[in-house]
């Protein structure tokens, strides 16, 4: 008590001393510049207050999951989103971070054409983990649920780790998200050519079938596999050029053209995963400049790969199959009663 008496009374004559010796001028500009602080202050903090209703609603409903060995946090974040304008616009508006949209497309990109299916009013809701290492964010890390409502029709993702440690996207009832076969083997590329029974041939300008897609792209740009295989040819083939041809199962086979070469390892009898990299776009063979020719074989018949409808990937294996029913409901859940929360908040 008394330390705290004699403190307080020498401070004050500090202070007493201080405004003695300074000048009032200086006084004066002293306080006004304390007042103008106070007022910036003020009217940030209203800005945010009104700025941080929806963002107070979102923190109100995350969950903090503590890892205190390495002092790592994990915090799960909900959003809803409604397209009105793209579902990278809007999802940006509702604070969703790109790299987390970008997740999302490739999540729901095997069953939805972003481009051509989107409709306003379809709507996406998701639950996603942030990382905090030390009290800072450090990554917006992996979806855990998403729902995308299109057209009338409920997709669902729900993330899980399966006993051999890789993690994957499922339906609730265990079906695989993905599909056997990408969409494109080019990633930066636009469709040049389509296929057309009825093409003029543009080297040998003769009727010929076109029996491929063909992606104009730069030279040396990768070719993914387009789906788990075996190599079954990789070498040069008249019009075709370096060609590469993959057995994927008893009933489908792909073939890719006019490669510039091939990747390191790819020969005869390789196995390929989806998406890896098996050549780089050329234009050796018949081409006219440099591009991939693709082809997508069913049953040994050549098949429109625009059209086909892919087989699903590998649905959730036995052994794991009960666990992750038990997790999906969970989830599902989870996501139900932040909508719930989330709606009557908003109504609120
Ligand atoms: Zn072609």
């Amino acid at each position: 008590m008394f330390l705290s008496d004699l403190m307080l009374r020498k401070t004050l004559k500090q202070i007493r001393l201080i405004l003695s010796t300074y000048p009032r001028r200086h006084l004066y500009l002293l306080a006004t510049g304390f007042a103008l602080i106070l007022c910036i202050v003020f009217f940030s903090r209203m800005e945010l207050d009104s700025d941080s209703s929806k963002e107070s609603l979102y923190n109100q409903i995350s969950i903090v999951d503590l890892d205190s060995e390495v002092n790592t946090e994990k915090s799960l974040v909900f959003r809803r989103v409604e397209i009105s304008n793209s579902l990278y616009a809007d999802g940006l508006r509702e604070g969703l971070p790109d790299s987390v949209i970008m997740d999302l497309v490739y999540i729901f990109g095997w069953d939805i054409d972003f481009i051509h299916d989107i409709r306003p009013g379809d709507s996406y809701s998701l639950i996603y983990e942030e990382v905090f290492v030390n009290g800072e964010k450090k990554l917006d890390g992996d979806i855990l649920i998403a729902e995308f409502l299109n057209q009338n029709s409920t997709h669902i993702a729900i993330r899980y780790k399966l006993s051999n440690g890789t993690s994957e996207y499922f339906s609730p009832e265990g079906r695989n998200v993905k599909k056997a076969f990408l969409r494109s083997p080019v990633k930066f590329s636009y469709i040049s050519s389509k296929y057309n029974l009825k093409r003029k041939h543009p080297i040998l300008h003769t009727i010929r079938s076109h029996n491929g897609v063909d992606y104009a792209a730069r030279r040396g740009s990768p070719v993914r596999a387009t789906g788990d295989g075996t190599i079954l040819f990789a070498g040069v083939k008249n019009g075709c050029g370096n060609e590469i041809e993959i057995k994927h199962s008893e009933d489908y086979s792909t073939r890719y053209c006019h490669l510039q070469k091939f990747s390191t390892r790819i020969k005869k009898g390789k196995k390929v995963e989806q998406g890896q990299t098996i050549g780089y776009v050329g234009s050796s063979g018949l081409a006219t400049g440099p591009h991939l020719h693709y082809e997508f074989h069913v049953n040994g018949k050549h098949t429109d790969p625009l059209r086909v409808k892919f087989p699903n990937a590998e649905p959730i294996n036995t052994g794991d199959r009960k666990e992750y029913i038990e997790h999906a409901n969970n989830m599902l859940s989870s996501l139900k009663n932040y909508q719930i929360l989330t709606n009557s908040l908003a109504s609120k």
